[in-house]
């Protein structure tokens, strides 16, 4: 009697309407999945290859130098932002982690996209006799690891910011770097990446198109490793690092996550593979104490529409009569990553969506509240906390779960995931936006 009935669903979603869905397959003690083969083992190997590569990270980037290589973001606590967004006391505490200021890729695609071109590059120097295991990782800024990365290359698809992580990372260790480009990219991501060295590839299609033609021309070429946002474990994996230091960090801010504590995470969702891998970290950690929504543009809620419909299935945005339009250039994306999906079906407890007027508020409100500079995106999941707290799905979630009493004493984690890069006059032209569409 909680769920909305599929065919409301489908009307609201045909609408562009914003709700909050929760996920009737959620299972709340599930944690590890076998059948996708990922477990909290891969999670904190994937966290240990960052920690290897942190001495050749700080060679390459000096941004990386007062970090020794390390690319982390601070977790915020955000009061003026819970006014601004009408959260009360009693709902609990907002929290900000501030991926939106990643150094190196100026989104949280610095941490997937890092990760499986740092793991490409390490096979390989492995492979070549190089470095050993133990050796230090720094080496592999030198000629000699140069030469030998020169000798590929790394191909991506992207909207846009994955593509500035692989492409910048991939150029700063010698590969060759090619990024195909989507139409809805940004022309200043383009100028970057070109300023870096990449080959940019224009498509006049969407994102899937894009990471379709990378993912060809990879295929007819073994000098060419292709990075498939659409399948790849090794991003998926590197997301999924960002788990184990929230953890630190949260303890360090004295905040519990237990049974008297819920905590809710509100990510910002794509293709799923960033906030799915992040996700799929917390819930090793935290059980059925933490719960996971995405946020989803409401022209490209892939990923509800993947939970909504029988494992499988992979449905398009198209085929509900949406156009993929959004001013959310990280989210404008048509059809959800299998992988992403299959590991979030027991353990998302649900998704949001938002119109682009509400991300433009929600960034400006980021901005006059808490001085805080995000992009569109970025800004998705702000409404998470006041849906799951006052409208009646949201309530009828937290009945569910027995979590009513526990609310004061939650903490509710808005994830912020891109906008250090975004040029000054464009962040201009958003905030403004934002502040004509305040009430
Ligand atoms: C890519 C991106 C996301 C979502 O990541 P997916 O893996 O595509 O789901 C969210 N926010 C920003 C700013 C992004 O660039």
């Amino acid at each position: 009697m909680h769920e909305m009935p599929q065919d409301d669903l489908e009307q609201s979603l045909r609408s562009a309407q914003p709700l909050l869905w929760c996920n009737p397959r959620l299972q709340p003690e599930a944690a590890a999945q076998a059948d996708t083969g990922i477990s909290l083992a891969d999670v904190r190997a994937a966290q240990a290859r960052f920690q290897r590569c942190a001495p050749l990270l700080a060679r390459l980037f000096p941004e990386l130098a007062a970090s020794a290589g390390r690319i982390e973001s601070p977790l915020l606590a955000t009061p003026a932002l819970q006014q601004a967004l009408g959260l009360p006391a009693s709902s609990g505490r907002l929290w900000l982690k501030a991926d939106h200021g990643l150094p190196v890729a100026g989104s949280i695609k610095a941490r997937g996209g890092i990760h499986e071109v740092l793991e490409f590059a390490e096979g390989l120097a492995l492979a070549e006799g190089l470095i050993a295991p133990g050796d230090d990782y720094g080496r592999l800024a030198e000629a000699p690891a140069r030469a030998l990365f020169g000798r590929y290359r790394v191909l991506v698809g992207s909207t846009g910011n994955l593509g500035l992580s692989i492409g910048i990372m991939a150029a700063a260790l010698g590969f060759r770097a090619e990024v195909h480009m989507s139409a809805d990219a940004k022309a200043w991501k383009k100028a970057r990446l070109r300023q870096h060295g990449v080959s940019v590839v224009e498509h006049l299609g969407d994102y899937e198109e894009a990471v379709a033609a990378g993912r060809r021309q990879a295929e007819q070429d073994p000098f060419c490793y292709f990075v498939d946002d659409e399948r790849s474990p090794s991003l998926l994996l590197g997301y999924s690092a960002a788990a184990l230091h929230l953890a630190e960090q949260l303890q360090q801010a004295g905040i519990s996550v237990d049974a008297e504590h819920p905590l809710f995470v509100y990510l910002p969702c794509g293709v799923g593979g960033a906030p799915a891998g992040v996700a799929f970290g917390l819930k090793q950690l935290f059980g059925a104490h933490v719960h996971c929504f995405f946020a989803e543009p409401t022209q490209s809620p892939c990923f509800l529409l993947g939970l909504a419909a029988e494992p499988g299935q992979l449905p398009s945005v198209y085929q509900h009569g949406l156009d993929n339009r959004t001013e959310a250039d990280g989210l404008a994306v048509p059809r959800a990553s299998a992988l992403a999906l299959e590991l979030m079906r027991p353990l998302l407890s649900g998704v949001l969506t938002v119109s682009d007027a509400q991300l433009f508020r929600q960034l400006y409100l980021a901005g006059s509240s808490q001085g805080l500079r995000i992009e569109p995106s970025a800004a998705a999941g702000f409404g998470g906390p006041a849906l799951l707290c006052q409208s009646t799905v949201g309530r009828a979630y937290l009945t569910r779960h027995g979590l009513q009493a526990a609310m004061p004493q939650a903490s509710h984690l808005l994830w912020t995931t891109g906008g250090l890069f975004v040029p000054e006059d464009e962040y201009q032209g958003f905030y403004a936006r934002g502040a004509a569409l305040q009430a």
